[in-house]
Order: structure tokens, then C-alpha cells, then sequence
């Protein structure tokens, strides 16, 4: 393959701009903002892009998705077409690891009912058994690739017990005891906070649902960014409704944006975020490092880093 120039989608700019990429990008190689849905990429060897445009198949040899999450790209048309496919796995730990710890800590600490009093000018402290600190809470972690470990690290750090769900099932440093997917309502059972980063593929779709709810103590928080339907959101719904689960940090949703219908909106003990867990002033700079490392890959006739397809 050779890549002499390459495309910026405009679907981009859901995180950053795309002039910021294309001029870091234009360092080393021909390149430009095009919106696919519109133009044409025939011109262009590859694309970095959010988005999926079946014009890709045609157009281009190579895709970059600014996301770790490639379940939005066919990857058995993509392999016909002989298109590769490359993901930003490995740059969201930190962001998305002190994301985490913020939702661990706004409900700890009880940030967030202090924050919904604000909105409303209220005057309410918590009851003096509501606040708790973190150190010594169990945490399950459950997925422990980029994500997981960024979590890992951070919360570990706030003393928190790491408990985790990988699919080997071997230890990994700082993780206390690590199960299988085949244990993992015991891995859940006992822990305070339940955080999901896995990726969304079949085997992960309603990964938890009302039967993991019934395993979850009752004021289990679950944590949620790795996709919206890794969770049965109805079910989760249910169980908050139910009290049989303390509370949700949500990141991500089965419908996004999240339906201004949605009764998380209002849930007291629900917080939620705009899948932004991954957002930094530095997510360019990462893609950038990714492209062109897998640039020189291509220059040296290496296989791609990242590559899905
Ligand atoms: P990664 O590839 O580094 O790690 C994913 C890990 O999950 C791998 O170790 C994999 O082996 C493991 N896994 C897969 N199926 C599993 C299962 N059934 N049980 C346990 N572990 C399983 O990816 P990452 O960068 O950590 O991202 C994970 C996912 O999180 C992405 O696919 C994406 O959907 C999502 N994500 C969300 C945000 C956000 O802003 N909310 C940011 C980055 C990634």
C-alpha cells in the first residue's frame, strides 16, 4: 500500500476540529478536510474519520477511526474491498481513567446531588451517613485493555480494591483477582463500583442486564464507558427504579444523544455524561502519533499498529 495523501472526514469534529489534525497531518503528507457524505475521496489514499461512509469502500485503501470503538464499520465489506482498517486503541487511558475517578469521587463525596441542589439554589448538606471515601471500596473493572488499566492505575492509587474480567483470565499487576467472563456476576457481586471497557461486539451486547442487576448490591454504582449497548439500558432503568443499584455514571447510550425523553435525565442517583470520557485538549496530538507511526509502518513494508481489519 501507499499512502501519499489522506483525507480528514469532517465527522472529526465531534471532538476536535478538523483543521487541527489535517495541519498536524500536513507535516508529512498531502492532506485535507472533505466531508464524505458530500465529496468524493478519490483522490485520497486514506481517510481519518468518526464517521462511516459506504464511499470509503471504493475511494480509499486505508480508514483511521479517531475511536477505539470500530462497531460501527463493516468489517467483512471492508475485507472485501480490500480496505484496511486501523482503530485509536491505546491513547484513552488517561482521560478516560480520570474521567472514571470523577464519577467514583462525585458520588462519594456527593458531588453530584451538590451539584443538582445548585441548579436549584438549595441549601442541602447530605446525611451524615451518605458521604463515604473511596479507599478500601471494592472496584470491578470489567475489561482491562487501555481503559481498564487507566482506571486501574487511578483508582488503585485512591486506595481503592481492584478486582477485574479479562477474557484470559490471567493476573495483571494492581488487579487483586481477576476472573473470566464466565465468573463475571461473582467478579460484580461484592463490588461498590462496577466499571464497563470492553468493546462492543456480540458477545458483550447486554453484558449486563437484570440478572447482573440482581447479582450488583444494592448500592453497586455501575460505571459505563465503553458502549451504550453493552448495557440493557431498559433493565438498568428497572433497576433503578427497583433500588435494587445505588446509582449510574454514563457516559454512553443505547440511543445517542440520549433521548430528551429518557428518564435518566432525571434519575437523582444518575449521572451522565455526553460521551466525551475520552475528550482531552490532546486527542489530536494522539491520532496524529498513531497515523504517523503507521505511516513509517508502511514506508518499512510493516504491518499496521492498531489494525482491526
Ligand atoms: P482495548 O482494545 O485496549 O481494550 C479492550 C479490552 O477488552 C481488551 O483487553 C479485550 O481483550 C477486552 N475484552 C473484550 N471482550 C471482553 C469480554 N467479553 N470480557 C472481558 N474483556 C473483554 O480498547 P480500549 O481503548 O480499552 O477501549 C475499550 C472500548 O471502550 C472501545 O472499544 C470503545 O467502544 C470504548 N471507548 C469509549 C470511550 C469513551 O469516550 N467513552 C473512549 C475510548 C474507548
Amino acid at each position: 500500500m501507499e499512502v501519499s495523501s489522506i483525507a480528514v472526514d469532517e465527522s472529526v469534529s465531534t471532538v476536535f476540529p478538523p483543521e487541527v489534525l489535517r495541519d498536524a497531518l500536513a507535516e508529512t503528507v498531502d492532506t485535507a478536510v472533505v466531508d464524505a457524505g458530500i465529496d468524493s475521496l478519490e483522490a485520497y489514499d486514506a481517510v481519518v474519520t468518526m464517521a462511516y461512509h459506504e464511499s470509503y469502500l471504493d475511494d480509499v485503501n486505508w480508514i483511521h477511526s479517531i475511536q477505539a470503538g470500530v462497531d460501527r464499520f463493516p468489517f467483512d465489506e471492508l475485507r472485501e474491498h480490500g480496505v484496511v482498517l486501523t482503530n485509536s486503541s491505546g491513547i484513552h487511558g488517561p482521560a478516560v481513567g480520570e474521567t472514571v475517578v470523577g464519577y467514583m469521587l462525585s458520588f462519594a463525596r456527593r458531588l453530584l446531588p451538590g451539584v443538582k441542589s445548585q441548579t436549584k439554589r438549595e441549601w442541602s448538606p447530605p446525611e451524615w451517613d451518605e458521604a463515604y471515601t473511596l479507599a478500601g471500596e471494592r472496584c470491578c473493572i470489567v475489561g482491562l485493555g487501555t481503559l481498564g488499566r487507566g482506571v486501574a492505575d487511578r483508582a488503585s492509587a485512591l486506595g481503592l480494591d481492584i478486582v477485574g474480567v479479562r477474557r484470559s483470565g490471567e493476573p495483571l499487576d494492581g488487579v487483586q483477582t481477576v476472573y473470566t467472563p464466565d465468573d463475571l456476576q461473582t467478579a460484580i457481586r461484592d463490588s461498590k463500583f462496577v466499571v464497563l471497557a470492553v468493546p462492543l461486539v456480540d458477545e458483550t451486547h447486554h453484558l449486563i442486564s437484570t440478572e447482573e442487576f440482581a447479582a450488583m448490591r444494592d448500592d453497586a454504582i455501575l460505571i459505563n464507558v465503553a458502549r451504550g449497548p453493552v448495557v440493557d439500558q431498559e433493565a438498568l432503568v428497572d433497576a433503578l427504579d427497583a433500588g435494587v443499584l445505588g446509582g449510574a455514571a454514563l457516559d454512553v447510550f443505547e440511543a445517542e444523544p440520549l433521548p430528551e425523553k429518557s428518564p435518566l435525565w432525571e434519575s437523582e442517583d444518575v449521572l451522565v455524561t455526553p460521551h466525551c470520557a475520552g475528550f482531552t485538549e490532546d486527542y489530536y496530538r494522539n491520532v496524529t502519533d498513531l497515523v504517523q507511526k503507521n505511516l513509517t509502518q508502511i514506508d518499512a513494508g510493516e504491518e499496521l499498529v492498531n489494525r482491526v481489519v
